[in-house]
């Protein structure tokens, strides 16, 4: 499970800056869910290998009327979603009697809570920095956020407590022994014969979208009324539930982000949403399944949902929701709309769904099935060969400074999401016209749907 680190002071002090750097290598994941959050932004970001989510708060200005009122409502859900809490001061601007109520309010947190003082850049940090030791929250640590001064080491004290829970419960390094083997078969050039591991384990579907597209509707379809057991769960508001569940002798486990089980009726008060367990449920499904709200169309948090799910490498099914009751010219409408705004995300099946009467959705299990298995099939570097060669008779890769790129072996680097590594003369100077024809390439002769492929390329043989 992703860590989360919350970015957490008052306006100015450098929390985008500090975001934008820790997150600089990814997109940001800008979502701003009007109404839930105020301009929060996500950012997946990387400390040697750990990844973890970044969360800029937005500022909490203490000229407000009750420090405390607006810290609920802004902040307070990022600092109870996240493991690790970065409060910024500005050791420009000294003290201010706004960092002394936040101080107040994160010492009765049970959390780790780290004090950073930014801006150090040009002044005498240590000087600068004593007077914020009276927030009695520890150590200040000093950083120059625009400079990267002090960042890493920040980072690598914040991140321990994670790292060492994280190598606690997963072991020391999570290499995958089995596509080591893998790889000497194909260096061997044989084919490896190894069952369909993923054939026995349950598809991990995580429900995800905006708030009253219908998720919980389609949850409580797909399990069907009578088996839905309710009852509570310890968790917080950043815990999806884990419903298991059979269909067609096909074992699933429904990651639902929607809080079904908790409710007794879906018109029962809405779970609150949280942006932080939708990109956690991303991160451990196999599958997502996200939906939509057809009268809405696609909005621009729907595509920050989709961009992370598409960075994560999970396998994409789309359900335009409420498809009920709509005349032909908005179907028309919306449809044309997708075309337009899904083009990056062509291998996603899109399923028009009503979860209200139940049309359509007993098929989204065809795609979520094709999803799964297109993300964890196995190809042999034989086929892998072949068709690289096909490609590249059909359409030659192009001139670059005078020399023709030459594509020269293919093998397999892995799979959910497929990776296919291509070795080769010049092949990072390849255009992305001719990578994204190679992908098309691969999708259409493996008959792969539903899952992004990535292509790696190396230089040489
Ligand atoms: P936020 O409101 O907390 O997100 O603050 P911003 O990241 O927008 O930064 C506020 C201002 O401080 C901007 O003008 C930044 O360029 C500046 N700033 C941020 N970090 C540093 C730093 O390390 N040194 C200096 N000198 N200025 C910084
Ligand atoms: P969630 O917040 O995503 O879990 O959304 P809900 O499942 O609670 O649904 C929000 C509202 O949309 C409820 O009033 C549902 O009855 C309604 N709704 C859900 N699915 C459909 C649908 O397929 N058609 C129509 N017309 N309404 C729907």
């Amino acid at each position: 499970m992703l860590p989360v680190i919350a970015l957490v002071g008052r306006p100015n002090v450098g929390k985008s800056t500090l975001f934008n750097r820790l997150t600089r290598t990814r997109d940001a994941l800008v979502a701003d869910f009007p109404g839930l959050t105020r301009d929060r932004k996500y950012g997946q970001a990387k400390y040697d290998e750990y990844e973890f989510i970044v969360v800029d708060t937005g500022g909490i200005d203490g000229s407000e009327e009750g420090i405390e009122t607006e810290m609920a409502d802004q902040s307070l859900l990022a600092i109870e979603e996240a493991d690790v809490v970065l409060f910024l001061v500005d050791a420009r601007a000294g003290m201010t009697v706004a960092d002394q109520a936040i101080a107040n309010h994160l010492r009765k947190q049970e959390k780790s809570i780290f004090l950073v003082a930014n801006k150090i850049d040009g002044l005498d940090a240590d000087s600068s920095c004593a007077e914020f030791y009276q927030l009695a929250l520890g150590e200040v640590h000093q950083i120059a956020a625009s400079h990267g001064r002090g960042v890493t080491q920040l980072l690598e004290t914040a991140l321990q407590p994670v790292i060492e829970e994280f190598v606690r419960i997963h072991g020391v390094e999570e290499e995958d022994p089995e596509l080591e083997h893998f790889d000497e078969f194909y260096e061997e050039g044989q084919e490896p014969d190894i069952h369909h591991e993923f054939a026995d384990k349950p598809i991990k579907l995580a429900i995800i979208g905006r708030p009253n597209v219908g998720k919980s509707t389609l949850t409580n379809r797909i399990l069907g009324e009578e088996r839905v057991i309710v009852y509570d769960m310890p968790g917080t508001t950043r815990d999806s539930i884990y419903i298991p569940m059979t269909r067609n002798e096909r074992e699933y486990v429904l990651i639902d982000t929607a809080g079904v089980r908790k409710r007794k009726k879906v018109s029962d008060v809405v779970e609150k949403f949280s942006v932080i367990k939708t990109l956690k449920a991303i991160e451990d499904a196999n599958v997502v399944l996200i939906v939509v709200d057809a009268r809405d169309g696609i909005s621009d948090q729907d595509l920050s949902l989709l961009g992370f799910a598409l960075n994560a490498g999970r396998s994409i099914v789309l359900a335009v929701n409420k498809w009920d009751g709509l005349d032909e010219y908005v179907k028309t409408r919306i449809k044309t709309e997708l075309d337009r705004r899904l083009g990056f995300i062509d291998f996603a099946r899109i399923h028009f769904i009503s979860a209200l009467h139940g049309t359509g959705v007993g098929h989204l299990f065809d795609s979520v099935n094709e999803a799964y298995e297109s993300a964890t099939k196995r190809i042999s570097t034989a086929m892998l060969r072949r068709i690289m060669d096909m490609a590249q008779a059909d359409h030659q890769p192009p001139l670059v400074r005078g020399r023709r790129v030459k594509l020269k072996y293919a093998h397999a680097g892995g799979y959910n999401p497929p990776i296919i590594v291509i070795h080769g003369n010049q092949v990072h100077d390849l255009p992305d016209s001719y990578k994204r024809y190679l992908m098309n390439y691969y999708r259409k002769a493996l008959k792969i749907m539903g899952t992004p492929i990535k292509i790696e390329f190396r230089e040489g043989d």
